[in-house]
């Protein structure tokens, strides 16, 4: 690794170590992969369960990114935060980012109309964002959809000047139409019916993948009672006590019942196998969580979403690839997801192999990014 990036891939089996290398890591035994990439998560909306102005800072913002790096993302999507987030990505070192990379869409877009639509995409194109962001999607009934010919004026807008068009959306009508409309990313699952082989040729012919985000159904029913995970010693490493207990308050788990955590839990089967339908026909499926919100655990969140992946019926290595290789093709990451000669060097070195059971990704031995090693993570040098 030389400069942030990896300048060459070999086995020492077959050749020798050139002889100006300053500096080695011995990790024999162990299992080196690309560092982990969520493709749809969110920066700056909540620190803890709290929201509001008082979190949509750049110090939070950079605390978050650290977080993520400790679990072994290395990369962030964040499709939805405050603007100031700009601030923390064109300032982040290339070479040496000391957490993950941020790449974001700016706030999530909502205007009215077609015109409304066009000035906001003008406004937001100021700031150089990687995707752009909008929500189709009624709540369950409590606000207005946002209408075709307004969607249509923001992707074409967005689309004139390269810029992507990721589409928070449930039903599979809608995705459809925003698919004809030409969005980038289905940033969600479809949630109302079955996909079919319609929605199938959509995403085919027009390259688009999907961001299935389990976990965030998860998040809306599962602190009802007291999750599982809470008793993972790896969750546990960097979740913050005094969240935990306030999840486990009877006023506060009252909170994750309802309309609402009912629709979505009931979807969630649906939601998976939808999911798998579209991977078995060869759709891209980017691994992203939509973590962030509150109790949406950045970091650990992509874990139980690689997890759920796995226990739907995708192998490990169709996981580890979804979250690497295929999630930075999906949202054009540039030299990140490999690892070969010029890609950036961002890789974790795991204790197990995530090819026997992705679980595995959790045994993080070192995460490295831009070649450095991210300081807390282990790392063996050679005395
Ligand atoms: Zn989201």
């Amino acid at each position: 690794m030389e400069e942030g990036r990896v300048v060459d891939v070999f086995s020492l089996d077959d050749r020798s170590l050139p002889g100006h290398i300053r500096q080695t890591h011995d990790v024999s035994g162990r299992y080196i992969v690309p560092g982990i990439i969520n493709a749809h998560g969110h920066v700056g909306i909540a620190r803890g369960l709290e929201t509001g102005e008082a979190v949509r800072t750049a110090e939070n913002i950079r605390s978050q990114l650290v977080l993520y790096a400790r679990y072994g993302v290395t990369s962030v999507v964040s499709l939805d935060e405050p603007l100031v987030a700009f601030d923390v990505r064109n300032n982040q070192d290339p070479h040496h980012p000391g957490k993950a990379r941020l790449y974001l869409s700016g706030p999530v877009l909502s205007p009215s109309t077609p015109e409304e639509a066009v000035r906001d995409v003008n406004d937001l194109l100021e700031h150089n964002p990687d995707w752009m962001k909008i929500r189709v999607d009624d709540q369950l009934g409590r606000t207005t959809k946002m209408s075709p010919n307004v969607y249509d004026a923001v992707i074409r807008t967005a689309r004139k000047h390269n810029t992507p068009v990721a589409s928070h959306m449930v039903t599979l009508e809608d995705a459809k139409e925003l698919l004809r409309r030409g969005t980038g990313l289905l940033a969600h699952s479809v949630r109302d019916r079955p996909v079919d082989d319609e929605l199938i040729s959509l995403m085919r012919e027009r390259e688009v993948c999907i961001t299935p985000t389990l976990t965030r159904e998860l998040s809306v029913f599962v602190y009802a009672g007291r999750p599982d995970f809470f008793d993972d010693p790896f969750f546990l490493k960097y979740a913050d006590p005094d969240v935990l207990e306030q999840l486990q308050k009877p006023e506060v788990q009252q909170r994750y019942t309802g309309r609402s955590a009912d629709y979505y839990r009931e979807a969630l089967p649906l939601a998976i196998e939808n999911m798998m339908v579209l991977h078995r026909a060869g759709i891209p499926v980017a691994m992203g969580t939509d973590s962030g919100p509150p109790a949406r655990f950045q970091g650990y969140f992509e874990h139980l979403e690689m997890e759920m992946m796995q226990d739907a019926g995708m192998q490990p290595e169709e996981v580890l690839a979804s979250a690497t290789r295929l999630a930075a093709r999906c949202m054009n990451l540039e030299d990140s997801g490999t690892l070969k000669s010029g890609s950036l060097a961002d890789f974790l070195v795991l204790d197990q192999s995530p090819l026997e059971d992705i679980r595995n990704l959790r045994s993080i031995n070192a995460v490295f990014i831009g070649g450095k090693h991210l300081v807390g993570s282990q790392v063996l040098d050679r005395p």
